[in-house]
């Protein structure tokens, strides 16, 4: 992509209503722009950003067993009566209607409709054990939206509903999900840590939240940091059994603050490794058993000819809440440093002097190359000093940047940036090149 061409609204001004790093950052960048309170549009710059997550969840989902397809966003309020949460929902429902005066409401999470849907398809023992996923937006009218997307009122959410026939196979289905998200979320290049939360009436030990920290973080959490140093792994892929995986992981101790007990974090948790902090929730996964399948008749005949309720639970990510969670994790005083693998653009082609010859045929030979191997390029071609393309460039954080200037242009030479370290290297373009294209290779 060309600068010249492209739809790139930088500001030059820290915006006054930007109350976190992540929210400054990503107005003055021109990745959002708000639309009412808690509302966003997606500018290309975030849009690329946010199909890039997308992309990772739906294949992390996939490779788990999970299958996509799309609800609506407006629900019937009827859905919502028949199991007994319409009342209860409260102020933070959109409730809406339509020319007939149906009562409508625009959807902040999926149980209902994904359960009628898989009472009115799924019938026998046979057909239990499916995962069901979207990838849609939600409505919620939050008190107080904040923090740019991170607590927005319409925001994009990944949620995922499991139908199994007993409690067993739902456990499994649960495991999965578990390690399907550290996975999805390592993949991002983010530290989770997933952490005991509330289960309500149903009670078991299935409900997890997964954190990461930051310091505009609205939980207060407490954990063994060694948890930080967990890699994710689905050893032998997502059909083994994966009990052990998630023991590695719990076994660690890990409170948000309401749940914490002060006690056994000394008991349990070396000095050195105790960590106070705070976290931003970035998913929730959760099992309900048959609280909703009752509620809507979701049942099938099981081997002996009864009629049983599904065992379910539902998983969500708050997709347009990550761009916004990896940048409190991840920037400096120049602006966001993305992990390669949801940068906007992998590589930041910077010509220093658009008005040189030379440096100009330089620049427009490796970007067609570029182009040519698919490199995800943007190409700063524009009449801008140099020094403002660095700071866009900075700004808007693409892993590497490919900077050509007259003298370099002369010997057919280029400098390669790394965003994350600063390290700078002169290498002949032919090279340079060449270094892009394995670094692009990291493109999920
Ligand atoms: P929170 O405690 O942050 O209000 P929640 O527990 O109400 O979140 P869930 O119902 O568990 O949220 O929704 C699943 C995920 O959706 C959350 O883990 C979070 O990442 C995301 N999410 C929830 N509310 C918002 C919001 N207002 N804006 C952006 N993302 C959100
Ligand atoms: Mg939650």
């Amino acid at each position: 992509m060309r600068l010249s061409e492209y739809f790139l609204p930088i500001l030059k001004e820290s915006p006054a209503e930007a109350d976190t790093v992540s929210h400054r950052l990503m107005l003055r960048g021109g990745f959002i722009r708000q639309a009412a309170a808690g509302i966003y549009s997606w500018l290309p710059l975030g849009l690329r950003v946010l199909k890039k997550i997308e992309a990772i969840l739906r294949d992390e989902q996939e490779k788990a067993g999970a299958i996509e397809m799309l609800m609506p966003t407006l629900q019937p309020a009827e859905l919502w009566k028949r199991s007994g949460r319409y009342d209860g929902y409260g102020e933070e429902m959109l409730r809406i209607a339509d020319r007939q005066n149906r009562e409508l409401l625009y959807g902040p999470t999926n149980e209902e409709m994904a359960t009628e849907i898989a009472a009115s398809a799924l019938r026998s023992y046979r057909d239990a054990g499916k995962i069901l996923f979207h990838i849609q937006w939600k409505f919620r009218d939050e008190i107080r939206p904040r923090f740019g997307v991170m607590r927005g009122r319409e925001f994009l959410m990944q949620d995922g509903y499991s139908f199994d026939a007993d409690e067993a196979a739902a456990k499994r289905s649960y495991e999965k999900m578990f390690v399907c998200y550290l996975r999805s979320f390592a993949r991002m290049g983010l530290k989770p840590i997933p952490i005991a939360a509330e289960t309500g009436p149903i009670g078991g030990d299935l409900s997890h939240e997964f954190v990461i920290l930051a310091k505009s973080g609205e939980s207060e959490i407490f954990c063994d940091r060694r948890i930080l140093s967990l890699k994710a792994s689905a050893v032998g892929g997502y059909k083994s059994d994966l009990s052990e995986e998630v023991s590695r992981w719990t076994s660690f101790y890990a409170a948000e603050s309401a749940r914490h007990d002060p006690k056994r974090f000394d008991d349990e948790v070396a000095q050195e490794n105790r960590l106070a902090a705070r976290g931003v929730e970035i998913g929730h996964i959760f099992f309900f058993g048959d609280k909703y399948a009752k509620a809507l008749r979701a049942s099938f005949t099981d081997r002996d000819g009864k009629e049983r309720f599904f065992q379910s639970g539902s998983y969500g990510i708050g997709v347009s809440r990550l761009p916004g969670a990896i940048i409190e994790a991840s920037h400096d005083e120049h602006g966001i440093v993305w992990p390669k693998p949801v940068a906007p653009f992998a590589v930041g082609l910077l010509n220093l002097n658009a008005q040189d010859k030379k440096c100009a045929a330089l620049c427009d030979q490796l970007y067609a190359e570029m182009r040519e191997k698919d490199v995800d390029v943007l190409y700063d071609d524009s009449d801008e000093r140099a020094g403002a393309k660095f700071s866009t460039m900075d700004l808007i954080g693409t892993p590497t940047q490919l900077i050509v200037g007259p003298r370099d242009a002369k010997d057919s030479r280029a400098e390669i940036k790394d965003r994350a370290t600063g390290e700078r290297r002169v290498l002949s373009a032919e090279d340079a090149l060449r270094a892009l294209c394995e670094a692009d290779r990291a493109r999920p």
